[in-house]
């Protein structure tokens, strides 16, 4: 079984589908992290990040690699290293989505998408698992929340990994990767037709998670 959870940047997509994975003992696939990971490697190489042609050629040579681990964290491997602290990192989180729009990159995670979907349960998290990577998935979510409560999440949430943000920063890149996500010609963000919206600007996350099941 596939169940997609779809939405913006801090809607509370990752938590929830980590905690639902974890209930229902489903795989939880990050896709975002994957994209994540490509463009800590395209700055770590010092590709210019407008160099298309250079961008995907190294994607074809990385390996990226997503651990559920028993304690229902996620480790995110990049060419056998763990990066997953590092691609949290403000710097990639204001460059991936210009990595994330690349035809040929997409085509690659969906690739990798789709068979690690297919190789058990999955619950899987992004901007367009409902409509692209999984269209005909069993169960379809799309979580939103107001802009400036996707802030203030985001806000706390690198504050807590000790990041040294403004609210104003947030703002700014909420803003940037809203639109640059919901406006690129493929597979942008968008809610599929037959997807469950929830806005969840006045939930908590245990009400979100509970809606999610109770709709299984
Ligand atoms: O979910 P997260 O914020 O970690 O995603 C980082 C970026 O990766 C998004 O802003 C988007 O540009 C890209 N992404 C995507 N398609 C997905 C998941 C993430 O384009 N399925």
């Amino acid at each position: 079984m596939i169940i997609a959870i779809d939405g913006p940047a801090g809607a509370g997509k990752s938590t929830v589908s980590k905690i639902i994975a974890r209930k229902l003992g489903f795989l939880y696939i990050d896709t975002g992290a994957m994209y994540r990971a490509l463009t800590l490697k395209a700055i770590s190489e010092k590709i210019n990040l407008q160099d298309t042609d250079q961008i995907i050629e190294m994607a074809r040579h990385t390996e990226i690699n997503l651990i559920n681990t028993k304690d229902g964290q996620l480790k995110v491997f990049l060419d056998g290293k763990d990066v997953t602290l590092k691609i949290r990192q403000p710097e990639i989180t204001k460059l991936v989505s210009a990595v994330a729009k690349i035809k040929e990159v997409r085509e690659m995670m969906l690739k990798l998408q789709r068979k690690l979907g297919r190789s058990e349960d999955s619950v899987l998290d992004g901007r367009d698992i409902g409509t692209v990577v999984f269209p005909d998935a069993e169960k379809k979510f799309y979580l939103d929340a107001e802009f400036s409560e996707r802030a203030r999440r985001r806000y706390k949430e690198l504050k807590d990994l000790g990041q040294d943000v403004t609210l104003k920063d947030i703002e700014e890149d909420l803003h940037n990767r809203d639109t640059l996500d919901s406006t690129r010609e493929v597979a942008p963000l968008k809610k599929a037709d037959d997807a469950i919206y929830i806005d969840t600007t006045n939930m908590t996350i245990k009400e979100v998670v509970n809606k999610i099941l109770d709709s299984l």
